[in-house]
């Protein structure tokens, strides 16, 4: 349990009115979490002040070598009031993972899921109650070690800060269009692919850069090493329906464990779909999509749920999916998982956990 002290501001902001889109990540709360880590005291000094700019070196080990980790999640409101985040303790496990893979001190799953609750319960008020918004919450550490040497940083800075974000799509679930990157990678197995960490991002910049250029609005990431098996989408995860089975590219060391793509999978078998995780080619995709077979394409990520994916573009081919409509089993899903999140269904795998009235 931490012991998470709290000052709140004196001065606090407009909060966005309501019915005015709100996009993502570009509004901040009037509040933060911030605790400290040193080397042989541990983590301390937990607690909540409000939103402020930080004042670091600038040798600060995170601005040199990338030593830094993030977290996503949202917190919903309900129509009864009640505040809900989905699955956090999926967050914070794979919070550990990240922390393992950089070096970075581990923070209890419990302390991990205690601050988002703690943080978001004073910024309640701040929730968005629109139609698929939420308050968007963004955990992350730093190295703040003032050396320019290479080595595990002794002293860190883990915060949380928060941003109500409008619903992903303005005019309903708009299948996007995706570009299969041929020249660039994201990641390669022993990389760091799996751990939620600026640096693979950093890596895929250029490739989200080619395929705007495009007019497609995301990468799809082929293997490091023959270029060949699907991976994921730059922040999605990515599933196929092929004549009526779900596949979706198995958990490898190079590939993202989404907590949607989690939820997605169990929400397939529950319904009575076969589920196959495995490596999945894109010359098996051109072939299923020849024959008729490819049925559905979709992304799953935190921000937009449920991605339907309209159009696959690889070298010289262009894949159009479902007429570029929509799917069923997209539907369903997205239907489904935010009926679960915003607490208008039964929550029948317990993935819902209120956090305040
Ligand atoms: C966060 C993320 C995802 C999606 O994970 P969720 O837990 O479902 O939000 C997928 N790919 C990458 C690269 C990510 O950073």
């Amino acid at each position: 349990m931490l012991d998470i002290k709290i000052t709140k501001t004196t001065t606090p902001k407009a909060k966005p009115e309501p019915g005015k889109p709100l996009g993502f990540g570009k509004i901040f709360t009037d509040h933060m979490f911030i605790m400290n880590y040193t080397e042989g005291q541990g983590w301390h000094d937990p607690r909540i002040v409000p939103f402020q700019k930080l004042s670091l070196s600038p040798a600060a080990m995170v601005y040199h070598y990338g030593q830094e980790m993030f977290e996503g999640l949202k917190a919903y409101k309900g129509d009864n009031g009640e505040v809900y985040l989905f699955r956090p303790e999926k967050n914070a496990e794979r919070a550990q993972k990240t922390n393992d893979r950089l070096c970075i001190p581990q923070i209890p799953v419990e302390d991990f899921v205690q601050a988002c609750k703690a943080v978001v319960e004073v910024d309640k008020d701040w929730i968005p109650t629109d139609p698929g918004t939420s308050l968007y919450i963004r955990p992350f550490i730093i190295a703040t070690d003032e050396f320019l040497g290479v080595a595990p940083s002794e002293t860190y800075l883990f915060m949380i800060i928060l941003a109500p974000s409008g619903a992903y799509y303005e005019s309903g679930l708009d299948p996007v269009g995706i570009w299969i990157e041929d020249e660039y990678v994201r990641a390669v197995r022993g990389g760091m692919g799996f751990a939620k960490t600026g640096g693979n991002y950093a890596a895929s910049l250029i490739g989200q850069v080619k395929a705007h250029n495009d007019a497609y609005s995301q990468v799809l990431w082929l293997d490091g090493v023959e270029r060949k098996y699907i991976e994921e989408v730059g922040s999605m995860n990515i599933f196929f329906k092929i004549d009526g089975k779900v596949v979706t590219p198995m958990l490898n060391g190079s590939i993202l464990p989404g907590v949607t793509r989690d939820s997605t999978i169990q929400l397939c078998k529950s319904w009575g779909y076969e589920v196959e995780e495995r490596r999945i080619s894109v010359d098996e995709l051109l072939e299923a999509q020849h024959t008729g077979k490819l049925e559905e394409v979709f992304g799953t990520g935190t921000a937009a749920v449920i991605s339907p994916v309209g159009k696959l573009r690889y070298v010289d081919d262009v894949m159009v999916i479902n007429n570029g409509e929509i799917g069923e089993l997209s539907q369903k899903l997205y239907d489904t998982m935010t009926g679960i999140q915003y607490g208008k269904l039964d929550d029948p795998f317990g993935w819902r956990v209120k956090v305040c009235d």
